[in-house]
């Protein structure tokens, strides 16, 4: 049955769920992280508590955050295309997401500090509808080792535990592995996170930029979380144009969802390997990289149009600056997922997620619920309406 509400967004594809529904939705963020979600007007309040020296106002630096690619040659015949020059409306000075996320690390004095970022990324992603976050937190840096690895970890555990309370979402947190460093750093990351374990630790992830550290790099550290029980995901054929790495994360890694992945399109046996095993991909359509954004929502669509299994996210969301629901919004209105790809996905960041058993039951029963009770009052019925909704 076609959608009978108008979406409310000038230029929407034909068919595109209405925008207060996509914003309302129950969704899951399982790819964000922390230090990416701090707001501009708290970077700047505590930039200017601590009297760090930036080459502009702190928001001024926010606004103008633009990553450059790390070697444009790369790109140069990937199947779908890569946009080589800058973007309309790119500014004269660029910052790139990396050193923004430098400077606010250093700006973090304390676990009060830890815990107030923890919980407005919560409260934020509140407003987007998200009932379930996973966020991404990275190595304790050097200033705030007195914290040690157990403190850092109990602050951001407090900052959930006042979101959970305050905004009825649930929450976890993911040791990131900054892969431009070494396999044995990152095995040291990870027996930390083994030797003391929180209940918000679920698991952990590769990141940083792809082409500085291959995933095999990392098999000891990652066959460390999966003897522990721990959830493994990793950053792949994101920065590196080739499917392969992704073979790598799955297969000798472990991984059980992959965080980006648009290059697996560069290979059409992969693809076929993902669409039969639906593999959970976190897409994001904003990116630091400004005039790359084309290039990603054109990803997409064609993960999309090969079946794969795509769960949109947020990745950098104070950044870039995106929201969860602005991402939706992009996927359903620009991207053109109609609506039961729509309700799928957020359908499947539920199934993807790090949550034991019991609390994904809970969580999966309430994602049908509020999305029945969305489609009544926006008039929108599933296709094959009655047929699997809402069991
Ligand atoms: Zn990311």
């Amino acid at each position: 049955m076609a959608v009978t509400s108008p979406p409310s967004s000038p230029g929407a594809l034909p068919g595109a769920l209405p925008g207060a529904y996509l914003d309302r939705m129950p969704k899951v963020d399982l790819h964000c992280h922390l230090i990416g979600t701090v707001r501009a007007s708290t970077f700047a309040e505590l930039a200017r508590r601590e009297g760090l020296a930036l080459p502009a106002e702190p928001e001024r630096v926010f606004a103008d955050i633009n990553s450059l690619p790390p070697d444009p040659a790369l790109y140069r015949d990937t199947r779908i295309p890569v946009p080589q020059g800058p973007s309309e409306g790119e500014p004269d000075v660029s910052y790139s997401l990396f050193q923004a996320s430098e400077w606010v690390v250093e700006v973090l004095r304390d676990a009060d500090d830890l815990t107030r970022i923890t919980y407005e990324a919560f409260e934020d992603a509140h407003r987007s509808g998200t009932r379930h976050l996973e966020l991404f937190f990275d190595a304790v840096p050097p200033h705030l080792a007195s914290l040690g690895y157990a403190g850092s970890v109990e602050a951001y555990a407090e900052g959930i535990r006042l979101a959970e309370r305050d905004f009825g979402m649930t929450g976890r947190m993911i040791q990131g592995i900054d892969r431009s460093r070494s396999g044995e750093h990152a095995l040291a990351l990870v027996q930390q996170v083994v030797d003391a374990p929180n209940e918000y630790v679920a698991g952990i992830g590769l990141d940083n930029l792809e082409t500085k550290g291959p995933p095999e790099r990392f098999v000891d550290a990652y066959r460390l979380a999966g003897a522990a029980g721990l959830g493994r995901t990793a950053h792949s054929s994101e920065h590196a144009p080739t499917a392969v790495n992704t073979i790598t994360c799955l297969d000798q890694l472990g991984c059980d969802r992959i965080d980006h992945g648009y290059y697996v399109l560069e290979d059409d046996d992969v693809v076929a390997r993902m669409r039969d095993e639906q593999v959970a991909f976190t897409v994001v359509s904003t990116t630091s990289r400004r005039s790359w954004r084309p290039w990603r929502r054109a990803s997409i669509a064609a993960m999309l149009e090969a079946g794969l299994n795509v769960v949109p996210a947020s990745d950098d969301p104070g950044m870039f600056p995106t929201s969860l629901a602005a991402e939706y919004r992009i996927v359903s209105e620009q991207i053109g997922a109609d609506a039961d790809q729509v309700r799928a996905m957020a359908r499947a960041g539920v199934e993807a997620s790090w949550l034991p058993a019991g609390e994904k039951a809970a969580l999966r029963a309430r994602v049908d619920a509020e999305l029945a009770a969305l489609d009544a009052e926006f008039g929108v019925a599933p296709r094959g309406a009655g047929v699997g909704v809402g069991l």
